[in-house]
């Protein structure tokens, strides 16, 4: 199949899975069933129709309400659809039709619907954290451009890291710092990306987690002691170092030869 068609097709499915996984975001912190009953509007209940649920376009025709009850619908919908299909054609764009693309879609998607949790209740659920590790270490007996032990390096160096700093935060800053979801997450990742891949990825994590509370703080959104979610953080290093990780540290390692 040419490229193009490919990625494109990505793109279209993404958006469906991403429409799925606001459901999931949704439902699963609240302990509900993630496939029943069929999607319905939070406030009437209304069941949706399936014109109701076509991603980003069904938000933007019906101007952001609800067709039956005009309650107005978050703008995390649209968002999340559009983020899982914009990230799914670049896994797809990335590694072409293979095993590891099988696995970066999947990989990608629980980064999606574990950043959206955190973000609304500052947990990283163990029902999400675990399968993501069980997958990528089945996974990578399979597929990867490095050897088995580099992964599972890769997630227990980046794991031990936060786990470190999740022990020492309290002596070192007065109050916790990273929690064992982060920790749990960052296992699965590192498995995921491997040993290059999980400093990249705790980098970028941390980088892009400094200037977002600096900014918030700032703005005056972030009030002292406020906890950000560092998981959505974890999430976007992860993105970049499993889609862009070997050239990154090839260009790194340059600049010292
Ligand atoms: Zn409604």
């Amino acid at each position: 199949m040419q490229t193009g068609l490919f990625v494109f097709l990505l793109v279209i499915y993404g958006l469906t899975i991403g429409s799925f996984l606001n459901v999931v975001a949704l439902r699963l912190p609240a302990g509900e069933s993630i496939v029943y009953p069929p999607s319905r509007c939070p406030r009437c209940h209304t069941r949706l129709r399936s014109a109701d649920l076509v991603p980003i376009f069904s938000w933007l025709f019906l101007r952001s309400k609800c067709r039956y009850c005009q309650a107005s619908i978050h703008w995390q919908y649209p968002v999340v659809e559009a983020v899982t299909g914009i990230l799914w054609g670049m896994v797809g764009w990335r590694y072409g039709w293979s095993g590891e693309t099988v696995f970066g879609l999947v990989f990608v998607s629980f980064l999606v619907v574990l950043s959206v949790i955190d973000l609304h209740e500052l947990i990283l659920p163990d029902v999400l954290t675990y399968p993501l590790l069980g997958v990528a270490l089945i996974a990578r007996a399979f597929t990867g451009g490095h050897a088995w032990w580099n992964y599972l390096a890769g997630g227990a160096l980046g794991a031990g890291i936060l786990l470190l700093l999740a022990w020492l935060s309290p002596y070192l800053f007065g109050k916790e710092g990273m929690g064992l979801g982060d920790v749990k997450l960052m296992a699965g990742i590192g498995m995921a990306v491997g040993l290059a891949g999980s400093l990249v990825t705790l980098f970028i994590a941390s980088f892009s987690g400094l200037l977002a509370g600096l900014f918030l703080r700032w703005t005056n959104q972030l009030r002292e002691g406020g906890h950000l979610p560092f998981g959505p953080f974890l999430s976007l290093g992860a993105v970049i170092a499993y889609l862009w990780g070997d050239p990154l540290v090839q260009w790194y390692a340059n600049l010292f030869v």
